[in-house]
Protein backbone atom coordinates (compact mmCIF):
# COMPACT_ATOMS: atom_id res chain seq x y z
CA UNK A 1 0.00 0.00 0.00
CA UNK A 2 1.16 3.22 -0.88
CA UNK A 3 2.24 5.83 1.99
CA UNK A 4 0.89 9.11 1.87
CA UNK A 5 3.73 11.48 1.82
CA UNK A 6 3.13 14.64 4.52
CA UNK A 7 3.07 18.07 2.21
CA UNK A 8 5.02 21.15 2.98
CA UNK A 9 3.25 23.77 4.91
CA UNK A 10 4.03 27.08 3.24
CA UNK A 11 3.10 30.47 4.41
CA UNK A 12 4.24 33.52 2.21
CA UNK A 13 4.38 37.47 3.56
CA UNK A 14 5.04 40.50 2.38
CA UNK A 15 6.03 43.50 3.18
CA UNK A 16 7.52 46.83 1.78
CA UNK A 17 8.61 46.03 -1.69
CA UNK A 18 7.52 45.48 -5.24
CA UNK A 19 6.78 42.06 -4.82
CA UNK A 20 8.82 40.83 -7.50
CA UNK A 21 9.77 37.66 -5.65
CA UNK A 22 6.55 36.78 -5.46
CA UNK A 23 6.12 37.13 -8.80
CA UNK A 24 9.30 34.43 -8.85
CA UNK A 25 8.02 32.09 -6.98
CA UNK A 26 4.94 32.03 -9.15
CA UNK A 27 6.44 31.58 -12.26
CA UNK A 28 9.07 29.52 -10.78
CA UNK A 29 7.21 26.95 -9.68
CA UNK A 30 6.02 25.61 -13.53
CA UNK A 31 9.62 24.31 -13.92
CA UNK A 32 9.64 22.54 -10.21
CA UNK A 33 5.77 21.48 -10.78
CA UNK A 34 6.49 18.05 -9.26
CA UNK A 35 7.87 19.84 -5.48
CA UNK A 36 5.04 22.24 -5.60
CA UNK A 37 2.80 18.98 -5.94
CA UNK A 38 3.94 18.17 -2.51
CA UNK A 39 3.14 21.80 -1.02
CA UNK A 40 0.26 22.99 0.03
CA UNK A 41 -0.19 26.89 0.49
CA UNK A 42 -1.28 27.95 3.68
CA UNK A 43 -0.99 31.11 3.73
CA UNK A 44 0.24 33.52 -0.10
CA UNK A 45 -2.04 36.34 -0.85
CA UNK A 46 -0.65 36.82 -3.70
CA UNK A 47 -1.40 33.86 -5.24
CA UNK A 48 -4.23 32.53 -3.33
CA UNK A 49 -7.11 34.32 -1.70
CA UNK A 50 -7.93 33.47 2.29
CA UNK A 51 -5.88 31.39 3.87
CA UNK A 52 -4.84 31.23 7.50
CA UNK A 53 -1.46 33.76 8.70
CA UNK A 54 -1.62 31.47 12.30
CA UNK A 55 -0.15 28.44 10.40
CA UNK A 56 1.63 26.28 11.54
CA UNK A 57 4.04 26.48 8.62
CA UNK A 58 6.81 24.11 7.78
CA UNK A 59 8.31 26.82 5.75
CA UNK A 60 7.67 30.55 5.93
CA UNK A 61 9.06 33.44 2.98
CA UNK A 62 9.11 36.79 3.29
CA UNK A 63 9.02 39.05 0.94
CA UNK A 64 10.38 42.89 1.14
CA UNK A 65 11.62 45.17 4.33
CA UNK A 66 10.34 45.99 7.22
CA UNK A 67 9.20 49.97 7.40
CA UNK A 68 5.69 50.16 9.16
CA UNK A 69 5.28 48.34 13.08
CA UNK A 70 2.62 46.20 12.40
CA UNK A 71 5.11 44.03 9.58
CA UNK A 72 7.19 43.64 13.24
CA UNK A 73 4.17 42.54 15.17
CA UNK A 74 3.02 39.91 12.73
CA UNK A 75 6.50 38.91 11.72
CA UNK A 76 7.06 38.06 15.58
CA UNK A 77 3.43 36.26 15.26
CA UNK A 78 4.64 34.07 12.22
CA UNK A 79 8.27 33.36 13.46
CA UNK A 80 6.46 31.77 16.36
CA UNK A 81 4.91 29.05 14.36
CA UNK A 82 7.09 28.75 12.02
CA UNK A 83 9.65 26.00 11.61
CA UNK A 84 12.07 27.35 8.75
CA UNK A 85 11.68 31.14 8.10
CA UNK A 86 13.69 32.52 5.47
CA UNK A 87 13.85 36.50 4.13
CA UNK A 88 13.15 36.22 0.39
CA UNK A 89 15.27 38.68 -2.04
CA UNK A 90 17.32 41.74 -1.34
CA UNK A 91 14.29 43.63 0.26
CA UNK A 92 13.81 41.11 2.76
CA UNK A 93 17.55 40.09 3.60
CA UNK A 94 19.45 43.40 3.51
CA UNK A 95 16.82 46.37 3.27
CA UNK A 96 17.32 46.41 -0.55
CA UNK A 97 16.07 49.31 -2.43
CA UNK A 98 13.44 50.43 -0.15
CA UNK A 99 16.64 51.27 2.62
CA UNK A 100 17.61 53.92 0.31
CA UNK A 101 15.28 56.48 1.74
CA UNK A 102 17.27 55.70 5.76
CA UNK A 103 19.24 58.59 4.45
CA UNK A 104 17.01 61.18 4.25
CA UNK A 105 15.11 61.96 7.36
CA UNK A 106 11.60 60.63 7.49
CA UNK A 107 9.77 63.47 7.53
CA UNK A 108 11.02 64.93 4.63
CA UNK A 109 11.11 61.33 2.56
CA UNK A 110 7.12 61.24 3.36
CA UNK A 111 6.62 64.36 2.24
CA UNK A 112 8.44 63.82 -0.82
CA UNK A 113 6.42 61.03 -1.72
CA UNK A 114 2.91 61.74 -0.41
CA UNK A 115 0.76 65.16 -0.70
CA UNK A 116 -0.83 63.98 2.72
CA UNK A 117 1.20 62.55 5.14
CA UNK A 118 -1.69 62.39 7.60
CA UNK A 119 -2.06 58.27 7.69
CA UNK A 120 1.74 57.58 7.02
CA UNK A 121 3.08 55.98 9.66
CA UNK A 122 6.69 54.39 8.26
CA UNK A 123 9.44 53.72 10.30
CA UNK A 124 13.37 53.08 9.26
CA UNK A 125 13.81 50.61 6.63
CA UNK A 126 14.86 47.09 8.21
CA UNK A 127 15.91 43.51 7.09
CA UNK A 128 13.61 40.87 8.55
CA UNK A 129 16.55 39.70 10.51
CA UNK A 130 16.55 42.83 12.72
CA UNK A 131 14.05 41.59 14.33
CA UNK A 132 13.42 37.49 14.15
CA UNK A 133 15.68 34.79 13.80
CA UNK A 134 15.96 33.57 10.40
CA UNK A 135 17.27 29.92 8.71
CA UNK A 136 19.25 31.34 5.95
CA UNK A 137 18.47 34.09 3.10
CA UNK A 138 17.47 33.24 -0.60
CA UNK A 139 19.11 36.83 -2.20
CA UNK A 140 18.85 38.35 -5.31
CA UNK A 141 16.77 41.20 -6.61
CA UNK A 142 14.62 39.27 -7.40
CA UNK A 143 15.47 36.06 -5.09
CA UNK A 144 17.48 33.90 -6.85
CA UNK A 145 16.18 30.21 -8.65
CA UNK A 146 19.31 28.03 -7.66
CA UNK A 147 18.77 29.20 -4.10
CA UNK A 148 14.87 28.54 -3.92
CA UNK A 149 15.23 24.81 -5.69
CA UNK A 150 18.06 24.31 -2.67
CA UNK A 151 15.63 25.55 0.06
CA UNK A 152 12.24 23.55 -1.19
CA UNK A 153 14.11 20.56 -2.07
CA UNK A 154 16.04 20.53 0.87
CA UNK A 155 13.20 20.85 3.33
CA UNK A 156 11.38 18.12 1.57
CA UNK A 157 14.10 15.59 1.91
CA UNK A 158 14.38 17.16 5.38
CA UNK A 159 17.89 18.68 5.33
CA UNK A 160 18.91 21.98 6.17
CA UNK A 161 19.13 23.42 2.78
CA UNK A 162 23.03 25.23 1.61
CA UNK A 163 22.80 28.74 -0.11
CA UNK A 164 25.40 30.09 -2.55
CA UNK A 165 27.86 31.96 -0.31
CA UNK A 166 30.55 33.19 -2.46
CA UNK A 167 30.80 36.24 -4.75
CA UNK A 168 30.21 37.21 -8.09
CA UNK A 169 33.59 36.39 -9.33
CA UNK A 170 33.48 33.18 -8.67
CA UNK A 171 30.77 32.95 -11.28
CA UNK A 172 32.21 35.04 -13.55
CA UNK A 173 35.35 32.89 -13.53
CA UNK A 174 34.01 29.95 -13.84
CA UNK A 175 31.95 31.20 -17.08
CA UNK A 176 35.44 32.34 -18.90
CA UNK A 177 34.44 36.14 -18.53
CA UNK A 178 36.99 39.15 -19.60
CA UNK A 179 36.96 41.52 -15.96
CA UNK A 180 35.74 44.41 -16.53
CA UNK A 181 37.07 45.68 -13.90
CA UNK A 182 40.44 45.03 -14.42
CA UNK A 183 40.51 45.34 -18.60
CA UNK A 184 38.29 48.19 -19.10
CA UNK A 185 38.70 49.71 -15.62
CA UNK A 186 34.75 49.70 -14.93
CA UNK A 187 33.52 49.76 -11.20
CA UNK A 188 32.12 46.42 -10.98
CA UNK A 189 30.39 45.33 -7.18
CA UNK A 190 31.67 41.83 -8.17
CA UNK A 191 34.14 40.95 -5.37
CA UNK A 192 32.01 42.33 -2.71
CA UNK A 193 28.37 41.30 -3.62
CA UNK A 194 27.04 37.29 -3.09
CA UNK A 195 26.92 34.98 -6.11
CA UNK A 196 23.83 33.36 -6.78
CA UNK A 197 23.46 35.29 -10.35
CA UNK A 198 25.66 33.35 -12.29
CA UNK A 199 27.59 36.56 -12.95
CA UNK A 200 24.89 38.17 -15.02
CA UNK A 201 25.90 41.48 -16.10
CA UNK A 202 29.29 40.97 -16.69
CA UNK A 203 28.11 37.97 -18.58
CA UNK A 204 26.91 40.75 -20.62
CA UNK A 205 29.44 43.35 -20.79
CA UNK A 206 28.46 45.33 -17.66
CA UNK A 207 29.57 45.75 -14.49
CA UNK A 208 28.13 44.20 -11.67
CA UNK A 209 26.07 46.88 -9.30
CA UNK A 210 25.40 44.43 -6.14
CA UNK A 211 21.91 43.98 -6.83
CA UNK A 212 22.50 40.10 -4.59
CA UNK A 213 23.71 42.59 -1.83
CA UNK A 214 27.10 41.90 0.22
CA UNK A 215 28.86 38.60 0.55
CA UNK A 216 29.51 37.75 3.69
CA UNK A 217 33.13 39.03 5.14
CA UNK A 218 33.15 41.46 2.26
CA UNK A 219 36.03 43.67 1.98
CA UNK A 220 34.01 46.73 0.81
CA UNK A 221 36.62 49.92 2.20
CA UNK A 222 39.32 47.69 0.25
CA UNK A 223 36.81 47.57 -3.13
CA UNK A 224 35.79 51.52 -2.68
CA UNK A 225 39.47 52.72 -2.35
CA UNK A 226 40.11 50.98 -5.03
CA UNK A 227 36.88 53.12 -7.10
CA UNK A 228 38.36 56.08 -5.72
CA UNK A 229 41.81 55.41 -7.48
CA UNK A 230 40.02 54.50 -10.89
CA UNK A 231 38.60 58.49 -10.40
CA UNK A 232 34.86 57.58 -9.23
CA UNK A 233 33.78 60.60 -6.93
CA UNK A 234 32.87 60.25 -3.29
CA UNK A 235 29.00 60.54 -3.73
CA UNK A 236 29.04 58.03 -7.02
CA UNK A 237 30.95 55.37 -4.53
CA UNK A 238 28.60 56.44 -1.78
CA UNK A 239 25.67 55.45 -3.90
CA UNK A 240 27.31 51.64 -5.26
CA UNK A 241 27.44 50.65 -1.80
CA UNK A 242 24.13 52.09 0.02
CA UNK A 243 21.31 50.91 -3.06
CA UNK A 244 21.41 47.67 -2.42
CA UNK A 245 22.79 46.91 1.28
CA UNK A 246 22.89 50.19 3.08
CA UNK A 247 21.50 48.52 6.21
CA UNK A 248 24.19 45.78 6.12
CA UNK A 249 27.95 45.96 7.99
CA UNK A 250 29.60 44.54 5.43
CA UNK A 251 28.50 47.46 2.76
CA UNK A 252 28.33 50.09 5.43
CA UNK A 253 32.22 49.42 6.16
CA UNK A 254 32.60 51.19 2.23
CA UNK A 255 29.75 53.67 2.07
CA UNK A 256 30.90 55.30 5.17
CA UNK A 257 34.40 56.47 3.63
CA UNK A 258 32.33 58.52 1.42
CA UNK A 259 29.14 59.61 3.17
CA UNK A 260 27.04 59.54 6.16
CA UNK A 261 25.33 56.11 6.74
CA UNK A 262 23.49 57.18 9.74
CA UNK A 263 20.12 57.22 9.82
CA UNK A 264 18.12 60.94 11.28
CA UNK A 265 15.09 60.75 12.41
S1 LIG B 1 14.19 42.03 -4.00
FE1 LIG B 1 13.90 43.13 -5.93
S2 LIG B 1 12.38 41.93 -7.06
FE2 LIG B 1 12.32 41.24 -4.90
S3 LIG B 1 10.69 42.48 -4.00
FE3 LIG B 1 12.62 43.58 -3.62
S4 LIG B 1 12.82 45.03 -5.35
FE4 LIG B 1 11.27 43.51 -5.91
S1 LIG C 1 33.99 41.44 -14.07
FE1 LIG C 1 33.40 41.92 -11.98
S2 LIG C 1 32.50 40.01 -11.24
FE2 LIG C 1 33.69 39.49 -13.04
S3 LIG C 1 35.71 38.91 -12.23
FE3 LIG C 1 35.79 41.08 -12.76
S4 LIG C 1 35.33 42.14 -10.85
FE4 LIG C 1 34.65 40.02 -10.61
S1 LIG D 1 25.91 40.64 -11.69
FE1 LIG D 1 25.53 41.87 -9.85
S2 LIG D 1 23.97 43.38 -10.45
FE2 LIG D 1 24.00 41.77 -12.02
S3 LIG D 1 22.40 40.33 -11.40
FE3 LIG D 1 24.33 39.60 -10.51
S4 LIG D 1 24.44 40.51 -8.45
FE4 LIG D 1 22.89 41.64 -9.60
Amino acid sequence: MLVKKKKLRLGVFKYSCCAGCEFELIYFQKYIRETFDNVDIIYFRMAKSGGSEEGPFDLVLIDGAITEAWQVDQLKRVRQVARFLLPIGSCAVNGGIPAIKNHTSELDMEKRVYQDITHVHSIKTHPVDDYVQVDGYIKGCPMGRKDLYEAFTSLLLGKRPSFVNYSVCVECKIKGNTCVLISYGWPCMGPVTNGGCGALCPSYNRACYACWGPMEDANAPALARQFEKMGLAPDDIFRRFTQYGSTKPEFRRGAELYGSTTQPF
